[in-house]
């Protein structure tokens, strides 16, 4: 099990400079996105060392598109070459896709489903799908299955995203039962009761954390926790920490106690940094 955060630019930070910072603190797992196409590999992947790595597919929300759109065929082209090509090289263990959530682009619900199916299955690279705020349970689960099947042995299992069901209206100590052994990997993030704002915890969100991750841990939960944590400000990165030593705390005894450790030592030259970088 890894416990890992989301890496994307800070300020003027390029994701190899936040993920000097990740390595020195010992996080063993992070998220890429597509920001991560813009930058240099070689500086990425001597950064990463032997950081594993998932791969968010681009999405509606962040992007503009996703693998259903029909007409944003030569982005997508470029994220499956990419994946492809450096799979290896990122440590990319698996991509995370949702259900479609773009304009129809002229297609019916039915050929945009097959077009996200197409598109995914030209990556040569495992998968787990993410359940989105707009799709009941029922509608993701089926919508999960037919994936599954389509997709055979490419989908590892279900990427279960707590905020995405709670703004819903979902619960997800409900969802977590009902998908129990489905769910390989975890997204967490505090986020108001209508609105996924991907806030770190302890910052005034709604989500009931504790109990998301009480429910995991009595689960014996072995899977993937990634923070989906957006820092806006230096403030915000101090609780992106605690986020995540709150997470490793209620897993992973050993490695909190040896992280709180770096985190002493480190904490005045990674602050420094980071002012330098926020100016
Ligand atoms: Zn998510």
């Amino acid at each position: 099990m890894y416990i890992g955060i989301t890496i994307d630019n800070f300020k003027n930070l390029k994701i190899s400079d936040v993920l000097k910072i990740t390595g020195k603190l010992g996080v063993q797992y992070v998220e890429l996105t597509e920001s991560t196409l813009n930058e240099n590999i070689e500086q990425i992947s001597s950064m990463l060392r032997d950081t594993r790595t998932g791969f968010h597919l681009p999405n509606e929300g962040d992007n503009g598109y996703d693998f259903s759109c029909k007409n944003d065929e030569q982005k997508i082209d470029s994220v499956i070459h990419f994946v492809n090509l450096y799979k290896g090289r990122l440590n990319i263990d698996y991509c995370i896709t949702h259900p479609p959530e773009c304009t129809p682009d002229g297609q019916t619900e039915t050929e945009q489903i097959e077009t996200l199916l197409n598109n995914l299955n030209r990556l040569d690279c495992p998968l787990v799908i993410e359940n989105i705020a707009s799709l009941s349970i029922d509608e993701f689960e089926q919508f999960y299955q037919f994936a599954k099947i389509r997709l055979n042995n490419q989908v590892l299992g279900i990427c279960f995203d707590a905020p995405h069901a709670f703004i819903r209206g979902d619960d997800p100590l409900v969802m977590i039962d009902r998908f129990n052994s489905s769910i390989y990997s975890v997204h967490l993030s505090d986020c108001k009761r209508k609105h996924d704002l991907h806030l770190p915890f302890g910052l005034g969100g709604d989500l009931p954390i504790d109990k998301i991750l009480d429910a995991l841990k009595n689960k014996d939960y072995k899977g993937n926790i990634n923070l989906e944590l957006m820092p806006r400000s230096l403030q915000d990165v101090r609780a992106v920490i605690a986020s995540y030593l709150k997470v490793l705390r209620k897993f992973n005894l050993k490695k909190y106690w040896t992280t709180k450790i770096k985190l002493f030592a480190l904490l005045p030259s990674l602050y420094f940094s980071l002012k330098k970088a926020a100016k």
